[in-house]
């Protein structure tokens, strides 16, 4: 192939996770080439946006924050579980200063990331989708990919990057070996709804559902329900009847909201799924939905993809500058991410089945009443503020359980 341009870097995919890569390798002096095959900005349509506190923190620390708040996307605090019966309120502990969630339209977001990441130095081509890895001795070396009119083209890297999303053409390339994976358990419908106010980030769990609002950009509020698998289909059919005639049974606060309000674009639906994949190999490596691909029950994923830039910029940039092998270096992001999203991903597994919660989970979601600190606790949880392996570590369970006791009787 003529002029083979070769980079410190090849990311493929521009999204939250490729776009936050990239632009934290080039701030460290490193030469990206940023590949996607779509333009932008431009929407991406399975999202229902939201960034918890810990992705919000990452934001900050990188000085994207303002630009994001820039884009007229309202901040959000506190979060309400109404578990038919039983209300939670409560605000998840922050993240440093960052204490609240955002749900920005992804067209804002990852126009935010990718500009950050061109002002940094990375080099950007939209409209090209990778074909294939170029391998040099069975390690990965570089990609070829296709452009717009058809050309194809061909770039050399010390480290290729999937960044690809879940049906990533570099893990398929290189064989990344799977390490866990669910069916669809559970599939998304939502809309946005002009007029309809909410405070903050509501949600309701029902039998087989959990139905979700929130502010995002522009005045508007995402409505949404995940819907048990054996449901979906059927309720995707005519999602607008369906769902108005369930929220309106199964939660009428937020139904009458919906009925009063504007519909500002058509029902989505998506199925949803999980996957987990090996996070390196020879000259490669995965980040974002690309390695971890979560049920979106527990709006994980781009705090998950922000997590992964950082961990993986930082393993790359000291294997650039280091003694030791690339290869060697980089593989201890896969340990990192792991520790930290393997429990997430078995958590978002288990609320992905939307099955009646089990008796010790009704225990403890009855001794939270009162008991302020740990309500804030569980919501930070899903803010990736409070590590789900320390909150439901058992020491911490039977702490909030004698508490609820101590209550009550005395
Ligand atoms: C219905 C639904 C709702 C969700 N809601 C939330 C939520 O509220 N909060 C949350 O945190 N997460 C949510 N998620 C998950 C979140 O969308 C993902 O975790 C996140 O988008 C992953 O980002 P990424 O950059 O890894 O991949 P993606 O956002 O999938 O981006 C991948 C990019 O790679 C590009 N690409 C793919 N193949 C090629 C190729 N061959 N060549 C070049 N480019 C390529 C694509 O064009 C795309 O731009 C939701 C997911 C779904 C399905």
């Amino acid at each position: 192939m003529p002029n083979r341009k070769t980079y410190d870097v090849i990311v493929v995919g521009a999204r939250c996770a490729g776009s936050a890569t990239a632009m934290l390798l080039a701030r460290r002096g490193h030469s990206v080439l940023l590949l996607d095959r779509d333009t932008f900005p431009s929407d991406m349509e399975a999202s229902t946006h939201l960034i918890w506190q810990g992705g919000v923190a990452r934001l900050a620390r990188w000085g994207l924050l303002d630009r994001l708040k820039a884009t007229n996307c309202p901040a959000m605090r506190n979060v309400s579980l109404d578990l038919g019966g039983l209300v939670l309120r409560g605000q998840p502990p922050p993240d440093g200063t960052a204490a609240e969630a955002y749900a920005p339209r992804r067209r804002a977001l990852d126009e935010v990331l990718l500009e950050a990441a061109q002002e940094a130095g990375v080099e950007f081509h939209p409209s090209s989708a990778v074909r294939g890895l170029v391998t040099t001795s069975g390690r990965a070396s570089g990609v070829s990919w296709v452009d717009a009119t058809g050309s194809v083209f061909e770039a050399g890297a010390q480290q290729v990057v999937g960044a690809d999303g879940p049906n990533s053409i570099v893990a398929r390339a290189v064989s990344a070996a799977v390490q866990d994976e669910h069916p669809h358990l559970q599939g998304i419908i939502w809309s946005y709804f002009g007029n309809l106010p909410v405070d903050g980030l509501e949600f309701f769990a029902r039998p087989g559902r959990m139905v979700l609002a929130w502010s995002t950009n522009d005045g508007q509020t995402l409505v949404g329900s995940c819907v048990r698998y054996d449901d979906y289909a059927e309720l995707a059919k005519d999602p607008d009847a369906g769902m108005r005639a369930e929220l309106l049974s199964l939660t009428p606060t937020l139904g009458e909201r919906v009925q009063a309000s504007q519909r500002a674009s058509r029902w989505r639906t998506r199925a949803t799924q999980g996957l987990r994949r090996q996070a390196s190999g020879p000259g490669w490596a995965l980040v974002g939905d690309a390695g971890v691909t979560m049920d979106p029950i527990t709006a994980a994923g781009i705090t998950n993809a922000f997590r992964d830039a950082d961990l993986l910029s930082d393993a790359i940039h000291d294997g650039l500058t280091g003694s030791r092998p690339l290869d060697d270096v980089v593989a201890r992001f896969g340990a990192e991410r792991d520790a930290v999203s393997v429990p997430l991903f078995e958590f978002a597994r288990e609320m992905a089945k939307l099955d009646p919660p089990p008796q010790p989970m009704i225990d403890l979601f009855s001794a939270l009443p009162g008991q302020q600190d740990a309500i804030d606790a569980y919501f930070g949880v899903f803010a990736q503020t409070v590590p789900v392996t320390r909150f439901f570590a058992p020491d911490n369970v039977a702490r909030i359980i004698t508490g609820a006791n101590k209550r009550a009787s005395g």
